[in-house]
């Protein structure tokens, strides 16, 4: 049952149209992937239409069960609302791909792999989750996905607006919300729902987007969204970032068959009208009216770190197709890399939010040498060559993923590159009488 508030509020503020939005919520969701681009093809055993507004989206006319396919272990696609993927048409409008990006609210990272891919070789993305216990998964998405060109942090918006004065081209706001565009999708967001929340969401979005105001850039560009339909926490909230931060509310091409909902302020996603779930996208351009003031980049001091081991740091580039486009840093046993061009501000970055995982995980001191970290082999910059590659079944691939033992015979001694219809799925340790699994215990699948 929808909340009898929610619907009268819904007639109110969309007059005849809401009985067409109230029944539309009460039928199944829509299911959508968004394809990684470390992957061609994917074939699905079931009917896929493209979605309109993102290239790499589409449709999948069945639910398969995602966890008994390694491939999306391995990252090869993201299961992704549809409507929330309008988020890069955004990008593409209004931000230049070698832009630096702060996700504030990113967990679980639908738009942050969204943005890390846009952003490609070229840009930076700050990925942040506030929730100590949604960090991690978004850490792990992060590397699935693969780019490496992504920090993940666990700060406040406070933290990021009094440390990082002006340092982002770009801030995208996902606020957490009353999530009336999920009632279809999710039993909780209506049980959870009353108009006292969304007076309180509402007031705490404002708070965020206070607190993190100053780390944009003047003339910089933020994107704001909600997967809610209700007025205080869109319209109202943006009305207010233009009036009362000093901001220009920009607008954005669409094509009129996708059925978006131009707003006074921004842009719908109604069920009635799409397909996919309600969401709430606007675009604004922060005023240009004071002196761009970027926090000052110190060099770190260098003396807490172990020298660089340039024997171990040769080997470990000749895992990477491109090295030269990575720096490597050491911290105790970890060896981790991230884009070169960025080298000094992620290094200061580090000195001032709590960075969850930089770049990616490239080695590990194990005995005399260096081990790959995991995600080294989820990185799409990997040299596949550099390891003798082990092509498993889907049974062998499962077991694997399940952290079980898997007896494979006749393979050489040392680190081999699992693979699965040609992606990598992870490493494994050939010891002689056992193939050690070292796929992360924490990802493993635990229920099939
Ligand atoms: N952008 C994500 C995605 O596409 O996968 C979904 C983000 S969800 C709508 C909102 C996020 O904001 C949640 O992960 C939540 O933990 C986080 N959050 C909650 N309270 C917050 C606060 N006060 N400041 C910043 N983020 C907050």
């Amino acid at each position: 049952m929808l909340p009898v508030e929610f619907i009268d509020s819904m007639r109110q503020q969309l007059g005849n149209e809401a009985e067409l939005l109230l029944r539309a919520l009460e039928t199944e969701p829509v299911t959508s992937i968004r394809l990684n681009s470390k992957l061609d093809v994917l074939t699905f055993d079931c009917d896929v239409d493209e979605v309109p507004w993102h290239v790499d989206g589409y449709y999948l006319s069945e639910r398969p069960v995602f966890t008994l396919d390694p491939l999306f272990h391995a990252g090869c696609y993201y299961v992704q609302e549809a409507s929330s993927m309008f988020l890069q048409q955004a990008l593409e409008q209004y931000v230049d791909p070698s832009s630096i990006v702060l996700d504030l609210c990113a967990a679980p990272g639908g738009k942050s792999t969204l943005i890390s891919e846009y952003l490609g070789s070229e840009g930076l993305l700050l990925s942040n989750e506030v929730v100590r216990q949604r960090v991690f998964v978004l850490s792990e998405n992060i590397q699935k996905w693969g780019n490496g060109n992504t920090v993940v942090t666990h700060n406040t918006p406070a933290e990021y607006g009094e440390r990082c004065r002006h340092l982002f081209d770009c801030l995208v706001i996902d606020a957490p919300c009353s999530g009336e565009g999920m009632f279809r999708k999710d039993e909780q967001a209506r049980s959870e729902w009353s108009p006292r929340a969304v007076k309180l969401c509402a007031e705490r979005q404002r708070s965020i987007l206070m607190d993190v105001w100053d780390a944009l850039k003047p003339g910089g560009i933020l994107i704001y969204s909600t997967c809610t339909f209700n007025e205080e926490e869109n319209e109202k909230n943006v009305e207010w970032v233009a009036d009362t931060l000093g901001a220009e509310i920009m607008p954005l091409d669409y094509e009129p068959s996708w059925g978006v909902t131009e707003s006074t302020m921004g842009y719908h996603f109604y069920p009635h009208k799409v397909r996919g779930e309600g969401f709430y996208l606007c675009v604004l351009r922060k005023l240009d009216n004071e002196p761009v003031q970027t926090v000052k980049i110190k060099p770190k001091t260098e003396s807490r770190r172990i020298p660089d081991r340039p024997a171990q740091t040769e080997m470990m580039r000749g895992w990477l197709q491109h090295p030269e486009a990575w720096a490597i840093r050491y911290t105790d046993r970890f060896a981790t890399a991230y884009p070169v061009q960025y080298k000094e501000l992620i290094d200061f970055l580090s000195t001032q939010l709590t960075c969850i995982s930089t770049g990616f995980g490239l080695g590990e001191e194990r005995g005399k040498g260096m081990a790959p970290q995991h995600s080294l082999s989820m990185l799409k910059d990997l040299r596949k060559e550099a390891f003798p590659n082990v092509a498993l079944t889907l049974e062998q691939a499962l077991a694997y993923l399940r952290t079980e033992a898997l007896m494979i015979p006749d393979l050489p001694m040392g680190m081999q590159l699992l693979t699965y219809e040609g992606v990598p799925l992870g490493f494994a340790k050939n010891v002689g009488n056992r193939l050690n699994n070292l796929y992360p215990n924490e990802w493993r699948i635990r229920k099939l």
